[in-house]
C-alpha cells in the first residue's frame, strides 16, 4: 500500500488521526476562528501559542506564512491573488451548484469566505467520502495556483482549488476562499507572531528581542519561526544577515533645529544630504544583484540600469549596501524631481525611462561585506567600510556628508541641500552604540526637513553670466547656465540660480551662438558671484525661467544677508520656458527685490 492509500485508509477509520508529522487544516481554522471573534490582543496571542505548539516543527513556517494571508515572506513576490471570478467557479463545482446562485449569495453576503461555508454545509449531509485536509496539502494546492500561468492557468486554478474544497470542511473552506481571494485579513501582526514564538519556543516572552532581530535582519518570519522551533532560542542568537534576504531599514527621528540635533547626538554628528529618491537596498553575490525598496518589495525588474551600476562599482564579491536612487541629468549631473522616478513603475517602457530618466545612486550605508555582517559596527567604522567598496564615479557617489560641531554650519550646508534639489539632512550619530538598528525608527538618525513646501507660480527673467561645460549627449555646448537678477541699487547682477533643464536640442545650438559675442576671459566686474564658472559673460542676454520655490541658498548671492545673515536666495529646480527675452535688456530683468518678495509672499503663503 502506498503511503497516500495508507493516510486514507487511517483517515476513513480514524479521521482525527494524522501521524505526528501532520496537522489538519481544520485546527489551523479553529484558532483562526477565535482568533477572529476576540477583541483582545493577550488572547490572540495565546490562541496563536496554542496553535504553534501543536504545529509539526517543519511545518511551522508554512503555519506562520498562511497566518498572515502569505505563502512566502514579501520579499518573494508571491502571491496568491486569486481573482473573485475564479473563486465563485471553484466554490460552484465544490458544491454542486451553479455560479449564478453563488453569486447570488455573494451579493447578500459580501464574503465569498462565508458564501463557500455555506453552500459546503447544504452539500455535506450528501457527502460521504472526504478525505480529511492537511495543511501541507492545501499549502502546496495554494501554492501551485499561485505558481500557474500561461495558457489554460485559469482552468487549472479553478480545478486546483475546488479540489481541495470538495474534501474540506465547510469553516475550512471559508479560511481557504478568504486567503486564495487575499481576504483573510485576521489582522496577526508581525510582533504578535514573534510573541507567540518566544512564548512557545523560547521560553517566554523575554526572548522576544532575540526573535525580534532576527526577524529584523531577514525579514523571514517563517524562517525564524522555523529555526527557533527546531533548534532553539541560541540558534538564533548568532543569527547573521545574508545576501537575498531584506533587512528591514533603520529610520530617522525627526527635529527642526541644528541646535536641537547636535545636542541629541551628543554634540557632533555626520550630517548627510538626505536625496529625494527611492530608498534601495541592494544585494550583490558575484554578478547577481537585486534591489529591494523601502518597504521591501523586490523591484531590481524596475532599475536594470542601478544594477549594472552596482555590479560594475561596488567592488566587493558580495555586499548588502543601502542608497537613494535618485533622477538625475546626467548631461549636467543635477539631480530631478522625485516624481520622474514614477516612470519606472510603468513596466512596459522601462527601456525609455532608463534613457529619459536616468538615475544616479547616493550610497549611505553599508550592512554586510563578503561574510562580514556590519550591521553591529558603529557607523565611524560602517562609513569607512563604505569609502573602501564603492569606485566611486558621476552615478555612484558616497551621500554627501559634513562632520560638524557647529549649528551655523549644519544650517549652511542644509540650505545647500535643498537647493541642490535634496530634501533635506540625515545627520547620524558617530559614537560607539552607533550600530544599524533595524527595523526601528531610533535617535541615532534624525532627519533635518523643512516644515514648509511652497510653489513657485510666475516664471522669472534673469541675465545669462556664465556657462558650465556639457558632459555625455551635451559635450560640446554649455551643460548649464549660471544665471542672475539684477540688483538696481549697486547696479550688478546677483546670481539665483544654475539652470541645466528645459533645453531642447536646438536650444542647445543656438545658445552658443547666441553667447559667443559676449564672453568675457573672467566675470564680469558687474557680476556677483560665488560660483566659478566655466565660461563669463557680459551680461546681455535675458531668459525666461521658472522653478519649483525659491530657497535660501549659502552659494547664490542673490539677496545676499537680506533674509538671512550667510545666506541668498535661489531657484530650486529651474528650468528655461523656451522663451528667449531678446525683447528685454539685462537691466529689464527680474530684480533681486522681487525674488526677495516672492520667497516672502511664499512663505506667507504656508504659513496662513
Ligand atoms: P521620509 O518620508 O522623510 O523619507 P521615511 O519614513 O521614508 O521618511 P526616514 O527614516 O524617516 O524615512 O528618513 C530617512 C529616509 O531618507 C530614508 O528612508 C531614505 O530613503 C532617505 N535618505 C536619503 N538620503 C539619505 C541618507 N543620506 N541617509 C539615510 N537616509 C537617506
Amino acid at each position: 500500500m502506498s503511503w497516500q492509500s495508507t493516510f486514507t485508509f487511517i483517515s476513513l477509520y480514524f479521521p482525527n488521526y494524522l501521524g505526528d508529522r501532520e496537522l489538519r487544516y481544520l485546527s489551523v481554522a479553529d484558532v483562526y476562528e477565535k482568533i477572529e471573534n476576540t477583541t483582545k490582543r493577550l488572547e490572540m496571542t495565546d490562541y496563536l501559542v496554542e496553535l504553534f505548539k501543536k504545529t509539526p516543527k517543519d511545518l511551522i513556517d508554512k503555519v506562520v506564512y498562511l497566518t498572515q494571508g502569505k505563502l512566502y515572506p514579501d520579499f518573494m513576490g508571491i502571491e496568491i491573488g486569486m481573482a473573485e471570478k475564479l473563486a465563485i467557479k471553484a466554490v460552484a463545482r465544490a458544491a454542486g451548484r451553479n455560479a449564478r446562485e453563488i453569486e447570488a449569495d455573494l451579493r447578500r453576503t459580501g464574503d465569498l469566505g462565508e458564501t463557500a461555508q455555506k453552500f459546503l454545509e447544504k452539500k455535506l449531509q450528501l457527502t460521504f467520502f472526504r478525505q480529511p485536509l492537511t495543511v501541507e496539502r492545501v499549502y502546496q494546492t495554494l501554492d501551485k495556483i499561485a505558481r500557474a500561468s500561461g495558457s489554460g492557468s485559469i482552468d487549472q486554478k479553478v480545478a486546483l482549488l475546488s479540489g481541495i474544497l470538495s474534501d474540506a470542511e465547510p469553516k475550512e473552506a471559508k479560511y481557504i476562499i478568504r486567503t486564495v481571494t487575499g481576504k483573510l485579513r485576521l489582522g496577526v501582526a508581525d510582533m504578535t507572531v514573534l510573541d507567540a514564538l518566544a512564548i512557545a519556543y523560547g521560553g517566554g516572552k523575554d526572548a522576544r528581542p532575540i526573535l525580534e532581530r532576527a526577524y529584523n535582519v531577514s525579514s523571514d518570519l517563517g524562517l525564524v519561526a522555523r529555526i527557533v522551533a527546531e533548534k532553539g532560542l541560541d540558534a538564533l542568537k548568532d543569527f547573521r544577515v545574508s545576501v537575498g534576504k531584506p533587512v528591514r531599514p533603520m529610520l530617522a527621528e525627526r527635529l527642526s533645529s541644528p541646535q536641537e540635533i547636535l545636542e541629541k547626538l551628543g554634540g557632533r554628528c555626520i550630517a548627510e544630504y538626505k536625496y529625494d529618491g527611492e530608498r534601495i537596498q541592494a544585494h550583490k553575490n558575484g554578478d547577481e544583484v537585486l534591489l529591494f525598496s523601502r518597504r521591501l518589495e523586490n523591484i531590481t525588474s524596475q532599475f536594470p540600469d542601478a544594477v549594472e551600476l552596482i555590479r560594475e562599482h561596488i567592488k566587493p564579491r558580495s555586499a548588502i549596501i543601502e542608497a537613494e536612487c535618485v533622477s538625475v541629468d546626467l548631461d549636467t549631473g543635477e539631480l530631478r524631481p522625485f516624481q520622474e522616478l514614477m516612470h519606472r513603475r510603468r513596466k512596459y517602457d522601462i527601456r525609455e525611462a532608463i534613457e529619459e530618466y536616468p538615475v544616479s545612486l547616493f550610497v549611505f550605508d553599508v550592512l554586510y561585506v563578503d561574510g562580514r555582517d556590519l550591521t553591529l559596527e558603529p557607523y565611524p567604522i560602517r562609513h569607512k567600510v563604505l569609502e573602501e567598496i564603492i569606485d566611486v564615479t558621476d552615478r555612484v557617489q558616497i551621500a554627501k556628508y559634513l562632520i560638524t560641531d557647529d549649528p551655523e554650519e549644519m544650517e549652511k550646508f542644509f540650505e545647500e541641500a535643498i537647493e541642490n534639489g535634496c530634501e533635506g539632512l540625515v545627520c547620524k550619530s558617530l559614537n560607539e552604540d552607533s550600530i544599524y538598528q533595524a527595523g526601528s525608527r531610533g535617535w541615532l538618525w534624525i532627519k533635518y526637513k523643512r516644515d514648509y513646501k511652497s510653489e513657485m507660480t510666475d516664471a522669472v527673467d534673469l541675465t545669462v553670466v556664465g556657462a558650465f561645460h556639457g558632459r555625455g549627449k551635451r559635450a560640446g555646448t554649455y551643460g548649464a547656465l549660471l544665471l542672475a537678477a539684477y540688483n538696481p541699487d549697486e547696479d550688478i547682477f546677483e546670481t539665483v540660480c544654475k539652470c541645466g533643464s528645459g533645453f531642447t536640442d536646438e536650444d542647445l545650438k543656438r545658445i552658443p551662438e547666441i553667447m559667443e559675442p559676449h564672453k568675457i576671459p573672467h566675470r564680469h566686474a558687474r557680476v556677483k558671484s560665488k560660483m566659478e564658472a566655466d565660461v563669463w559673460f557680459e551680461p546681455v542676454v535675458v531668459l525666461e525661467v521658472i522653478g519649483a520655490e525659491i530657497t535660501l541658498s549659502p552659494i547664490h548671492t542673490c539677496g545676499m544677508d537680506k533674509i538671512r545673515k550667510g545666506s541668498g536666495l535661489a531657484i530650486r529646480f529651474p528650468r528655461f520656458t523656451g522663451r528667449y527675452r531678446l525683447d528685454k535688456s539685462a537691466e529689464d530683468s527680474t530684480t533681486v527685490k522681487e525674488i526677495i518678495e516672492m520667497y516672502r509672499s511664499q512663505l506667507k503663503k504656508v504659513e496662513g
